[in-house]
């Protein structure tokens, strides 16, 4: 098939590179131009594992073409892909202006029938508003399909190639089979299609986003009671996850979740819902216990020092909001080191892939950035963990102790063993124990 994918961030790129890696022509098309520019000398925008090489492949196989001209692409596409941002407005609300000005542009450059399909994450009731903005544009029959997408940065090229299952909300057989059709090589293994209405897709993105938000702050809720009643919440989260109603995914207790999808999702269905009527009481909650729970390591640290930090050093691993992305968009980091600056402490900070992005997006020249995670060590009074990248898991803590000027361990995600870096003369705190 011949398709054309509208946005090329984290899903618009991921999905049109996987797209071309089935067989299809694809055509990635984005306003950035300077973003166009460097992918089409093979440089990427976002650091994603295994996207490089599958994206030079398709390109070097005349597969995978990038453009900034609707134009170019949109007008022999059978199939086009809106996966633009859709940013929380001041509300709370999504922010639709990239995903209606993306079908516009569209609609104005179709030449025949067209299968229009949201990827973006957008509230119920978006392809109508899609579906106005074309039909206002074209003379072309089409119809609009919503497709939700569910990767996960860090594991996006797996998550595509090999999905758990594909959400398609469609009007017309027509455009459902032509959605089967595209993604029959991605679901041989036998994980299901599964068709639905187009309000019911649309809602399906943000349940499941919001469901695992509340996953994460419930599991630090009971961290938190871990700590008073003197329980130890990774013990408590091995002995519920191994319940099969339960599961043993998504029950880790830490700084709190962010990024660019569930504290945006999350915030999107409580308004969805206010919109209609209705109070989201339990997701309100959630956005409640997130926000505190970003403060909590910063907390412990100025209690450890009794409220003085100034002049103190901290070494800071981890900046991207998890491991295996450079993705800083909410991150925990950027809440924890903003309030150490205010309080007067310097950071010296190391993350393997997201230095470059919290340097020009998010904190610019306000810390220091090491070169290597022992580096970040250096005369700093304590380290706090905030990103669990596998390079930080199993340092060698002599060498840890000897650069640091102090002995103390702040662990957002709970990877080091107490008793180990205790009994190394360490004093650790963790989250929940
Ligand atoms: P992103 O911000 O990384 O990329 C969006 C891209 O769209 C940018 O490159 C921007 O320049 C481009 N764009 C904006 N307006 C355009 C237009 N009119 N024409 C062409 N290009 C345009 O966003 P993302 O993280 O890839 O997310 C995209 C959507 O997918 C969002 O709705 C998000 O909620 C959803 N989503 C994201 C993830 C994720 O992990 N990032 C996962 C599932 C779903």
């Amino acid at each position: 098939m011949r398709i054309a994918v509208v946005g090329t961030g984290y899903v618009g790129l991921v999905a049109g590179t996987c797209f071309a890696e089935s067989g299809n022509t694809v055509t990635c098309i984005d306003i950035d131009e300077r973003k166009i520019a460097r992918l089409k000398e093979g440089i990427l925008p976002i650091y994603e594992p295994g996207l490089e090489e599958l994206l030079k492949r398709n390109v070097a196989d005349g597969r995978l073409h990038f453009t900034t001209q609707y134009a170019d692409c949109i007008g022999d596409a059978q199939v086009v892909f809106i996966a633009v941002g859709t940013p929380p407005g001041e509300d709370g609300s999504a922010d639709l202006q990239y995903v209606v000005a993306a079908a516009e542009e569209v609609a104005r450059n179709m030449q025949a029938y067209t299968v229009i399909v949201d990827k973006s994450t957008v509230p119920v009731g978006t392809a109508e508003k899609v579906r106005a903005a074309v039909a206002a544009n074209t003379e072309c029959e089409f119809d609009v399909v919503s497709n939700p997408e569910f990767l996960k940065e860090g594991a996006a090229i797996d998550d595509f190639l090999k999905p758990d299952r594909v959400v398609i909300g469609s009007a017309t057989k027509r455009a459902a089979e032509t959605m089967d059709e595209l993604y029959a090589p991605f679901v041989r293994t036998g994980n299901p299609i599964i068709h639905m209405d187009v309000p019911s897709a649309e809602l399906t993105k943000y349940a499941a986003n919001a469901m695992l938000a509340t996953r994460i702050s419930f599991m630090n809720e009971i961290a938190n009671i871990c700590m008073k009643v003197g329980a130890n919440v990774d013990h408590v989260r091995k002995g519920i996850g191994s319940d099969s109603r339960i599961g043993s995914k998504f029950l880790f207790a830490g700084l709190g979740y962010g990024g660019s999808c569930f504290p945006k999702d999350v915030k999107a269905v409580v308004r969805t819902a206010e919109d209609s009527g209705y109070e989201f009481r339990i997701l309100k909650a959630v956005e409640a216990v997130n926000e505190t729970q970003k403060r909590l390591l910063f907390d412990m640290v100025t209690d450890h020092y009794e409220g003085d930090l100034s002049g103190k050093t901290f070494a800071v691993w981890g900046l991207s909001f998890k491991p295996n992305t450079d993705d800083m968009r909410e991150a925990p980091a950027i809440v924890v080191i903003k309030h150490l600056l205010d309080a007067g402490a310097k950071v010296v900070a190391f993350d393997p892939e997201a230095m470059e992005e919290c340097k020009e997006w998010h904190l610019a020249d306000s810390i220091t950035y090491a070169n290597n995670p022992m580096e970040a060590l250096d005369d700093a009074d304590a380290l706090i963990l905030v990103t669990e990248w596998n390079e930080f898991r199993r340092p060698d803590f002599d060498d840890v102790k000897k650069r640091m000027n102090g002995t103390v361990i702040f662990d957002g995600r709970n990877i080091y063993s107490r008793k180990t870096l205790e009994n190394l003369g360490f004093t650790y705190y963790g989250i929940g124990s």
